[in-house]
């Protein structure tokens, strides 16, 4: 434990709102918008102001093997299994300030504290600042916890960014090793938890009137790439012979809509290429994306299972070709009953409202870091009310008095942990 300096103030919700903004302010895009990606100069610059904050806070500090910033602060005795305490500084494009960032800045100030009050902990703290979740540079998201939780692939060495630089060498170009990266692999016995401070990225606080709530479990996500394929040909051509691939893949996607509106799923098209996209020319192929999420992943998967019935019909009703691929999978990662008792007794503890009953619970369906880590360890998240639920977007927002009651609640969290944690096994 570090001595700190009682003159010095702690960091309080104004600090780390300032520190949101200064973060804002290390960005790839000009006129004030917020780019920051994976092995960027502006990733290193987050990552040197984030170990500065960390140490301030007491911590020593390390930026592992795959480019995430680390601290840690001692609990009783040395060497003990941490409380892992974190979320991710990068960005999307055009991003707003605190997804992401107020977690990290939540978990550092909270760290601050405790090392303050002189409080030992039956566990160490650890915070980790991400240096990808988002996915933007390289397309697949979840790398930075995905190299801690030991689950990196080595297929992802060969993973582009848009100018075709490898991942390979953005890792040699950042400083790191790529034959390391093994080494940035932590495991089951380096901790006894993670809990994560995060935007909501839904309304659903902000329509109950509540600064904050307990993440019940994040919906995993299946990613497709769906190919349908016709014959172009004249704009001229009779409706006996057209074989319309753009037609039939917006009636695929109207389909997929309805259908999991009726499963109670959320399914998102976003991305969607004709060719050869021509304005007097029948599309021959249209590709498009399918990202379809669900709080159970057999519910999600069922449903996945009635689109492919259902694309196959209607590209045979239209005689077209339809191929699947699918990109990406991830299962839905649950909160402990543990953790998400802790959350709890933290939320009430810091709405002074300390009557046992239980604050409401939300399922994510946005995805995060802590299902990276919940391969590791018992996984557990705080969710702060964010403006209109917006955000992936220079909008988003929160109020100063929500980030001070996030920063009261996580602090009891972890407090509430350390006494269950000395109660249940001692260290
Ligand atoms: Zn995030």
């Amino acid at each position: 434990m570090t001595t700190p300096d009682p003159s010095k103030p702690l960091t309080g919700a104004a600090a780390v709102l300032e520190r949101c903004d200064e973060l804002a302010s290390h960005s790839s895009l000009s006129d004030g918008l917020i780019q920051r990606v994976y092995l960027s100069p502006e990733h290193a610059a987050v990552n040197a102001l984030a170990a500065g904050w960390m140490r301030d806070a007491g911590m020593a500090t390390w930026q592992d093997a795959a480019g995430n910033q680390c601290g840690r602060l001692e609990g009783a005795t040395p060497g003990l299994p941490a409380l892992l305490l974190g979320s991710h500084l990068d960005t999307v494009p055009s991003a707003g300030r605190y997804d992401g960032i107020l977690g990290v800045l939540t978990a550092i100030a909270v760290v601050e504290r405790i090392n303050a009050d002189g409080r030992s902990l039956p566990f160490a703290l650890e915070v980790v600042a991400f240096g990808d979740e988002e996915g933007t540079r390289f397309g697949t998201a979840l790398l930075g916890s995905r190299a801690l939780a030991g689950t990196w692939l080595d297929a992802w060495w060969e993973l582009t960014d848009e100018v075709g630089i490898t991942l390979h060498d953005a890792f040699v170009a950042f400083g790191l090793d790529p034959a390391a990266v093994t080494a940035a692999a932590r495991t089951s016995n380096d901790f006894v938890g993670y809990l994560e401070t995060h935007i909501e990225q839904g309304p659903v606080l902000e329509e109950n009137d509540l600064p904050l709530g307990i993440v019940s479990s994040i919906a995993g996500a299946r990613r497709f790439q769906i190919t349908i394929t016709g014959k172009a040909g004249h704009s001229g051509t009779p409706w006996t012979h057209r074989r319309d691939a753009l037609a039939g893949a917006s009636e695929a996607i109207v389909a997929i809509e309805r259908l999991a509106r009726d499963a109670d799923l959320i399914a998102t098209v976003g991305h969607l290429e004709v060719f050869p996209d021509a304005v007097n020319v029948i599309a021959g192929r249209a590709e498009f994306s399918l990202d379809l999420r669900g709080r159970f992943d057999a519910d999600r998967d069922a449903a996945w299972q009635r689109i492919e019935a259902l694309l196959e019909e209607i590209c045979s009703t239209r005689g077209l070709h339809v191929a699947v691929h699918q990109t990406h999978a991830a299962p839905a990662a649950h909160c402990s009953d543990r953790l998400r008792g802790v959350i709890a007794a933290g939320i009430r503890a810091a709405d002074g409202s300390d009557d046992g009953s239980t604050p409401l619970e939300l399922l994510s369906m946005a995805g995060h870091d802590a299902m990276a880590v919940a391969h590791l360890t018992e996984i557990g998240m705080l969710f702060v009310r964010c403006a209109g639920g917006v955000s992936h977007h220079p909008d988003e927002s929160v109020t100063e008095p929500d980030v001070a009651r996030a920063l009261d609640a996580f602090e009891a969290a972890v407090l509430a942990l350390a006494d269950g944690h000395t109660l249940q096994d001692p260290a």
